[in-house]
């Protein structure tokens, strides 16, 4: 018997985040980021999804670009990490892929790019505060000028820059960040991409004429405390398994490994069939919440590699065989990320290939 566990992927709802997003960026187009193989959704499926909704995809390899152009796709595609070695050049012309510009290094490969293989789209990340990525602003348009200079270079040149804490709506780092990049890129010409999904949210200053949202479009926040649905997104992904036992424990009993949990009275404990060898967090702690016949019901003991175990006495009812849900529609993957000291992103991109994934229209 194959295992029971699946997450559903609800295209309807990807389709909804999209309109949303647009809603709150006015303007701006939206490049749809589905880097992480989609934040694990899987990135042909939701590719497919957003086909004609978005006006472009954003990848961190050139390798899921080249899915992207198999699969069909015309749209842009941005490569946010940008071209590592010299023969990407090539590559990234051959398949019409935008190029981000972030390093020195990458600046004689772009000089020597060939220009009968077709212009190359360039953007120039401006590092304004995070210090992973980019050029400091002086820097940027040192560079700017460089790339106009070079024959193989579209003369668009898109500006991006990348917050480290947009998602801190009272802090002020994202307000300097702003200022720095405003500042920084004054008077250059092309369109400037600031946002990522907690800017859209917060930071309206930072349209721009892109915005680059991942999280959103799959109904996820990073924003402390709130799900994406507290914003009017919708989950696209629920994850599902089945109670595969049920057992009768008498008071002062231990559960599953190390017994870290002792029966407080006699009660039923659930065994459900999923663990951390599907991608359910190890570090889950006890209490942390799972559906069953749409009552939650807590988590007790370890989680191991192929089963957990809940405190069923919430749920007299509960039969094996009924459905566990551990995140999606009316438990947040938020809340279960929070309980893991982790963020819903880490979550759905860490599903595991035992993992069967299905598409639905809702
Ligand atoms: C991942 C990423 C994004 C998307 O971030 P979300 O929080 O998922 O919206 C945007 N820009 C860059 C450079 C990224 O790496």
């Amino acid at each position: 018997m194959s295992r029971t566990t699946v997450a559903t992927v609800h295209l309807g709802a990807l389709r909804h985040n999209l309109a949303r997003v647009r809603a709150l960026a006015g303007d701006a187009k939206v490049m749809a980021v589905v880097k992480a193989d989609a934040y694990g959704h899987g990135l042909e499926r939701v590719a497919r999804a957003l086909d004609g909704e978005a006006e472009a995809f954003a990848v961190a390899a050139i390798a899921d670009g080249l899915r992207l152009r198999a699969a069909g796709h015309r749209q842009r595609i941005v490569v946010l990490s940008g071209p590592d070695t010299p023969s990407d050049i090539a590559e990234m012309q051959r398949l019409r892929l935008d190029a981000l510009i972030h390093h020195d290094a990458q600046l004689p490969w772009l000089a020597k790019a060939d220009p009968l293989r077709g212009p190359l789209r360039v953007w120039i990340k401006v590092d304004t505060g995070m210090h992973r990525l980019g050029f400091d602003p002086v820097r940027a348009r040192e560079v700017h000028a460089a790339l106009l200079a070079m024959p193989a270079i579209d003369r668009e040149l898109g500006l991006m820059t990348h917050f480290a804490s947009s998602e801190e709506f009272e802090g002020r780092e994202t307000a300097l960040q702003i200022a720095r990049f405003r500042e920084g890129t004054a008077g250059l010409a092309g369109p400037r991409a600031l946002s990522n999904s907690a800017a859209v949210l917060g930071w309206p200053d930072a349209r721009g004429d892109w915005v680059r949202t991942g999280g959103l479009l799959y109904g996820l926040s990073v924003v402390e405390g709130r799900s994406g649905a507290d914003f009017g997104f919708r989950p696209a992904m629920t994850l599902a398994t089945r109670l595969v036992a049920i057992n009768r424990l008498v008071k002062g009993e231990r559960v599953g490994y190390n017994g870290t949990y002792e029966c407080p009275e006699d009660m039923n404990v659930g065994v459900a069939a999923i663990g951390y060898g599907d991608g359910y967090p190890r570090s889950a702690t006890p209490g942390t919440p799972v559906l069953i016949n749409g009552r939650a019901a807590p988590l007790v003991g370890r989680v191991s590699m192929d089963l957990i175990t809940i405190d069923l006495r919430g749920v007299p009812d509960a039969r094996t065989g009924d459905r566990v849900t551990l995140w999606g529609e009316g438990l947040p993957v938020e809340t279960v990320a929070a309980a893991a000291g982790t963020i819903s992103y880490d979550l759905t991109c860490g599903m595991t290939r035992r993992v069967l994934f299905v598409d639905d229209e809702s």
